[in-house]
Order: structure tokens, then sequence, then C-alpha cells
């Protein structure tokens, strides 16, 4: 059976070495010193390795049930789901009016780190909620708020998010489900939604879904549609749960990975429905999910690139196999562990600096977030909505890979069950599908993001990272392995958006088919970035004597070998992108 050590100490890293988050102006990160952060990751790593990974498996084998419109799921989910309850998770960086406990979604990040390592299934449960929790915070009114926020943080009841139907995924504009006026002010909505997570279980006593419908008079396309809150059990006006909704599970999907989450088909059949946000502008109340569920599912990809590897290392340790071809390491045994090996080493450096450079990466744009919200600073309002769909999109197409090279690693045992290494395998690969395929995500990134403010905000990126190599030019350790890298990479990448300016305009198609290579040309630059300042951070610290050297040339040497043997891949996204879109749009559909 697979097992799980929370990275409490490479967390410590990023956060105190690398983001210097005590110093920080950010309003509440003067709180977040080391022995506070520490703690704080203590507590959800007991958690985490005591309750939730030991519950992975049971989730898998057992999956979710339901018999007569009632959902049940995995033995022991719902007494782990008390224990995050008791410990004040759910609400960790939600709004203390309402029960939250005030955190820094940075904080939230790391934490979530943990649970999604643990049991990416389960912790789907709370996630969508925090989704649910944002949005009423963000857009509902004063009175929805009071009626719906306390239960939600303490973990009572729980939420959702219902987008898809059975003939629309990523074209939302083509939705069916109706909301109907009534004269109290409410509405009846009426329709059928599929693969919504978490959309019936036995985890609490109460389920509010948000679901997006279309009410008269807004028009064609995704202009009609508005967001309803739709409770399992009615509210009254005491707290007290009353009737149930005219809402109910009509099937459990059957799937791939995370069969611990119950993915339900949802009927709703004239519930009643509340206007949550502006009439006709649902989209935006959704967006205020969405965006923070892509940042969720980027964090979910790589942490389960983590977890993967961690078991991958385990075996490699002990695994024998073979001998070092320089000279024999293991003289009394009957062979070589197979981490002496090159190409196995090889593979595990892939999985690890993508992990901890992925971290790093998704430990930033927390910061970020922290900065739009907490000092309502545009500027980093709006680079992280630049970076979203790259972290969504890079983040979980890696995390699977890292998962299938960990699978690699044990050879035939990554491919049976005992291992669990192809569970780890199985559930990433949702990462990469929901909350928008990762096709989608470049798309946005290419469509949308990068014309964004008149294209002001990806230059401030450019001028980030120009500015942080000129900066540091001069330190002599870091300029070779890793400054000079991320110069060749940023041109690439600045070379890739030039050619979409233009060759864009006059062709879409050039800017659609190099979408994806120009998501992982980004990608890498983040993580690049990530790596020089990682190895800056570790610099500084062996310059500074510290007590744990090892650690830190650790990370120098993990980062040598990310700039050294990934990073060149933007070299080949950008030839990618500038053949343009004549080889993928020449062959008839006919002749595919
Ligand atoms: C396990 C699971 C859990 C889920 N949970 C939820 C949930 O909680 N709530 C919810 O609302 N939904 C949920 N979903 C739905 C999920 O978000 C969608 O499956 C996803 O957004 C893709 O939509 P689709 O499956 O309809 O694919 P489609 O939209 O049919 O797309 C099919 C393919 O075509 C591509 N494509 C489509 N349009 C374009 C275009 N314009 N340009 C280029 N390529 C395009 C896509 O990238 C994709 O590869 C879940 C799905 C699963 C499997």
């Amino acid at each position: 059976m697979p097992t799980y050590t929370a990275p409490v100490k490479d967390m410590q890293f990023i956060l105190h070495d690398v983001l210097n988050v005590a110093q920080s102006d950010i309003p509440g990160y003067d709180e977040l010193d080391r022995d506070t952060t520490q703690a704080i990751l203590d507590e959800a790593a007991k958690l985490s390795e005591n309750v939730l990974a030991p519950l992975n498996k049971v989730g898998d084998e057992q999956g979710c049930k339901l018999e007569n419109g009632v959902v049940t799921t995995p033995e022991g989910f719902k007494d782990a789901y008390d224990q995050m309850c008791e410990g004040g998770w759910i609400g960790l960086d939600c709004d203390p009016e309402y029960g939250g406990q005030g955190m820094p979604y940075l904080v939230n990040s790391a934490v979530g780190e943990m649970f999604v390592s643990a049991n990416m299934a389960f912790n789907m449960y709370q996630g969508l909620s925090h989704g649910a929790i944002s949005a009423i915070q963000t857009h509902g009114s004063p009175e929805q708020k009071a009626k719906y926020l306390p239960n939600m943080i303490e973990g009572k009841w729980s939420g959702t998010m219902n987008l898809t139907e059975p003939h629309c995924g990523t074209d939302l504009g083509l939705i069916r489900t109706k909301a109907e006026p009534q004269d109290d002010g409410s509405y009846k909505i009426t329709g059928s939604k599929i693969w919504i997570s978490a959309g019936e279980h036995d985890l609490t006593d109460n389920i509010i879904h948000l679901v997006l419908a279309k009410a008269p008079g807004g028009g064609e396309g995704t202009k009609g549609i508005s967001l309803f809150i739709v409770p399992k059990f009615m509210v009254n006006e005491d707290g007290s749960l009353g009737d149930r909704n005219a809402v109910s599970c009509g099937g459990l999907e059957h799937k791939m990975g995370i069969h611990g989450n119950a993915t339900c088909v949802m009927n709703y059949d004239g519930a009643t429905g509340y206007l949550i946000g502006e009439m006709h502008k649902g989209m935006r109340a959704m967006f205020t999910m969405m965006n923070e569920a892509r940042l969720g599912v980027g964090l979910q990809g790589y942490a389960q690139g983590a977890v993967a590897y961690q078991n991958a290392l385990g075996f490699a340790r002990e695994r024998l196999q073979g001998r070092e071809v320089k000279g024999v390491q293991n003289p009394d045994g009957p062979a070589d562990p197979i981490i002496v090996h090159p190409d196995v080493r090889r593979n595990l450096l892939m999985q690890k600096s993508f992990t901890e450079g992925a971290r790093a990466f998704t430990f930033w744009g927390a910061k970020m977030i922290d900065e739009a919200h907490r000092k309502s600073d545009a500027d980093a309002d709006a680079m992280i909505s630049l970076l979203t769909p790259v972290i969504k999109g890079f983040l979980t197409d890696k995390g699977f890979e890292t998962t299938v090279l960990a699978q690699q690693t044990l050879g035939g045992s990554g491919f049976t069950k005992e291992w669990g290494l192809e569970q780890f395998v199985r559930d990433a690969r949702i990462t990469m599908i929901y909350e928008g395929t990762n096709g989608i995500q470049s798309l946005d990134l290419v469509g949308r993001k990068l014309a964004m403010n008149g294209g002001k905000t990806i230059m401030a990126f450019f001028d980030m990272v120009k500015n942080y190599i000129k900066e540091n030019e001069g330190n002599e350790a870091l300029k070779a392995n890793f400054l000079d890298p991320l110069k060749k990479a940023s041109k690439d990448l600045q070379a890739a958006g030039m050619y979409f300016m233009q060759n864009g305009m006059k062709n879409p198609h050039n800017a659609l088919s190099g979408s994806y290579d120009f998501m992982h040309l980004f990608g890498h630059v983040c993580l690049g970035l990530m790596w020089s300042k990682m190895a800056q951070a570790s610099y500084a610290a062996l310059k500074n004597g510290t007590s744990d050297p090892e650690f830190y040339q650790t990370k120098i040497e993990t980062g040598r070998f990310y700039m050294a043997r990934q990073l060149p891949a933007t070299a080949l996204h950008l030839s990618r992108i500038e053949t343009g879109a004549d080889t993928v749009m020449t062959l008839e559909a006919a002749n595919f």
C-alpha cells in the first residue's frame, strides 16, 4: 500500500526562504512567522498522513453507492469528514464574520496540497464547498450570506457547482436548464445536470447546489445565463431545515478514477431556487468559482505527482536489480538498488524537479491571490488571471505525466493494484479534463489572457522576468546554471507571443494551433523562474552558514537538473508554434 509523508520542510522553505511571507505587507501575512506556519502544517500533516491517506485505497475500492436516491460514501469517509470539520479546516481561509479562520489563501493552498496528495477524491467534497462558499461570499446578498455561509464554513452543509448538461460541457451557452420566476421572488428550476461532483452524499446535513440556468428574457448563448442557489433541503427562517427540495440524484457515474467522490446526475424537477448575483450575469458569478477551482485543479495535478514520486523513490531505494556500471554499490546484496542507475535517476529527477517547482509556482500564485484580495491590488489580480490557465493546464498535464513516470519507476509493480501507483495515475487523469479541458485552458490563455488589458499584463510578466535576471546577473553562482537558461527560455516565450501578434490576427488558426504549445512554453518559463528563485534562496542560506547545508545543496542540484534538462523544451514548443496552422489545418476532416 502506498504511503504519504507531508512535505512540511519543503513548504516551509518556499513560504519563508523563497516568498519571505512574514516580511510581506499583505494584510494577515505578519502572523505567518515560521513557528505559526510550522504548527499549522504539522497539524494538517497529521490529519493527512494518519486519517486521509489510509482511506485513499478504501475509497478507490469501495466507491460510492446509490440506493433509493441516497448516496453512501466509502467506509471511514464520514468519520474523516467530521474530523476535518472539528479541526476547522473547511473554513481555514474563510471570512471570520461567518465562522471562518481568516487565514490567507496561501496557507489554505499548502494545507490543500497535503489533503489532495493524501486523498484527492475525499478532498473534493470540501473543495467543491469552498468554491460555492466563495461564490456566495462574493455575489450573495447579505441575507444569503447569513443564511448559508456559517453552516457551509463549519462543514455542516456542503456545496456543489452545476454547469454541465448532457449536450454541453465546454459550450455552456447551449444549456437548457430553465428558471421560471415565481410570485414570491424565487424560481422553479427544471433540467438535468450531469457529472456533478459531490452532488449527493451522506457527509453533510444539507447540500447547497449552485446551478446555472436560463431565465426568461436573457437572450441566446452565455449572456442569458443566471446562477441560482438550490438547497437540497429548504432552509427555514430560523435556520432549521425544512422540506426536501425537488432535486435528486438520478445516477452515479462509473469512472476511471476518483471513485471515492460521487459524480452525480442531478435532476431538478421544478426545484425552488434563488437568484444569486445579477440576473443574466450568471457566468460572471460562476467564474468566481471556476477561477478558484482551476487553481485548485492545478494543485490537484502536481499533488498527485508529488505523492506518486514519494512512493517511486521509496521503491527505487529498496528494489535490487543490476549493478552500477562504474562499481558495485551494495556488495553485501545480490544486486544494487535501482536508484544507482542513470536512467532511473533521470526518471526520479524529472518527477522531483517538476513537483517541487510546481509547488513553488502554486504558492507564488496563491500569494498573488492574497495580494489581489487583501490589498485590492489590481496588478496582482490581472497577473493571476493570466497565469490561471497555465497553472491549471501545465501543472495537470505534467502532474499526470509525473504519476506515469513514477509508475514506470516501479516496473511491473507499478501496473499492479497492490502498490497503488496505478490509482494515482487514474485519479490524476481527470485533472486534465474537468474545469475546462486543458485544450480550452490554452485557448483562454492565447485567445483572451494575452490580449487582456491591451497586452499590458503579459508585458508586465516579461518585464518581471527580465528585471529579475538583470538584478541578479552579478550573482555568479546563479548566472550560468539558472539565469542564462531562464533568459533563453523567456526569449522563446516572447518570440512565441510575437508570432501570435504578427500571424494570429490575419489567420486565427495560427494562434489556435499553437496555443497548447504556448501554454507549456509558459509553464516551463514559470518553473524556470521558480527554480532560479529557489536556487538563489539556497545559495544565500549556504552563504549564511545554514545548519542544514544538505537540504539547500539538494535544492540547487535539483534545480540544475530542471534548467538543463526540462527547460530546453521551450525551444521545441516555439518551433512548433512557428510552423503555424498549415500542417494542422490542411487535412480534410474526411481524411483523418
Ligand atoms: C469526474 C468528473 C467530474 C466533473 N465534475 C463537474 C462538476 O462538479 N460540475 C460541472 O458542472 N461539471 C463537472 N464535470 C464536467 C467537466 O467540467 C466537463 O467534462 C469538461 O468541462 C469538458 O466538457 P465535455 O466533457 O462536455 O467535453 P466537450 O465540451 O464535448 O469537449 C470535447 C473535446 O473537444 C474539445 N473542444 C470543445 N470545444 C472546443 C473548442 N471551441 N475549441 C477547441 N477544442 C474544443 C475539448 O477540449 C475536448 O477535448 C465533471 C466531469 C467529470 C468527468
